[in-house]
């Protein structure tokens, strides 16, 4: 740990010891304490990220959220906004990554505006498809809105990338994941990103399992530090350790090394990983500095929230 200080700003947190986002069970005390903890860990800001699931189930959670967060002042504080990550992403397997193909669905605008009515002014960035965006409609609506528009479980041929980047896509969610495991050695959606790099803000999960640390030392020479963002992209297991969860109604297996697993290890599912131990793992793994450590998991991120693009 260094001992300077970093407010840490998080993109993309789908829980936090023990507490669930995407579940059913939302509580004001689970949440008062989730942020405590967050706040314990240095993390000054996140967003809380509501993933695919049915149209239903997704409006009712963020509506709760919404609810919940404005009748608690520590909650308003920790929580700055709303990501969207789906239902409008690629269902083909590996794009998918732990979304559950069956809820899926091509954009909508329709569709979108009820998300962003029941976040009630809190969305600030939707992760989707630009090649599941017909006419990129969806990404026009959120760009007029000043809302962050990123691509993410996505496979876009480089013109559709490029379309949806003069249509306002502005960044990238969690490259080199939401993608196959297996992918063609040049041609492909990571390759295609960063040619953009310049364009685009670029996030990361950087617990080392996500990405190894060599390959993240790789993706950042490319976009540099001023257009890199680090996220956790933590589940409510984070913080607490091996063992078996329930995330988001499926089983999941965090092991020794903080890799967080589906039941059969087909796929990571978020991560368990904190600010702090990314903190550390950057500075030991990576050789990166304090100001660059400050750069990718505070400023960058707070600039997403300020100015999208
Ligand atoms: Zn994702």
């Amino acid at each position: 740990m260094s001992s300077r200080k970093i407010a840490y700003v998080d993109l993309q947190v789908n829980g936090y010891h023990g507490l669930d986002f995407n579940g059913d069970q939302l509580s004001a005390g689970s949440l008062n304490t989730a942020c405590q903890r967050l706040k314990a860990d240095g993390v000054a800001g996140i967003l809380a990220t509501i993933t695919t699931d049915t149209l239903q189930r997704m409006t009712t959670r963020l509506a709760r959220l919404v609810a919940l967060r404005e009748a608690d002042p520590l909650v308003g504080r920790i929580i700055r906004g709303i990501h969207i990550e789906g239902p409008f992403i690629n269902p083909n397997p590996g794009y998918v990554g732990a979304h559950p193909a069956t809820a899926v669905q091509p954009a909508s605008t329709d569709l979108m505006q009820r998300l962003m009515d029941a976040a009630k002014g809190l969305t600030r960035i939707v992760t989707l498809a630009p090649e599941c965006d017909p006419c990129l409609t969806v990404t026009k609506q959120l760009a007029r809105q000043d809302i962050c528009v990123a691509a993410g479980h996505c496979n876009p041929t480089l013109d559709q990338l490029d379309a949806a980047l003069d249509a306002g896509l502005s960044m990238f969610t969690h490259l080199g994941n939401g993608c196959p495991l297996q992918l063609h050695r040049h041609d492909n959606i990571i390759q295609r990103a960063l040619s953009r790099a310049s364009k685009l803000w670029i996030s990361f999960i950087a617990d080392g399992i996500h990405i190894p640390w060599p390959a993240l030392g790789n993706y950042l020479a490319v976009t540099g530090m001023e257009r890199a963002v680090v996220v956790t992209d933590a589940i409510s297991a984070a913080g607490l350790g091996p063992g078996r969860y329930v995330h988001g109604g499926q089983e999941l297996v965090v092991d020794d090394e903080g890799g967080t697993w589906s039941a059969d290890r087909a796929h990571l599912m978020g991560s368990a990983t904190t600010m702090p131990q990314i903190e550390a793992n950057l500075k030991h793994k990576l050789g990166l500095g304090d100001r660059q450590i400050a750069t990718l998991t505070s400023e960058n991120p707070q600039r997403v929230l300020e100015q999208n693009r």
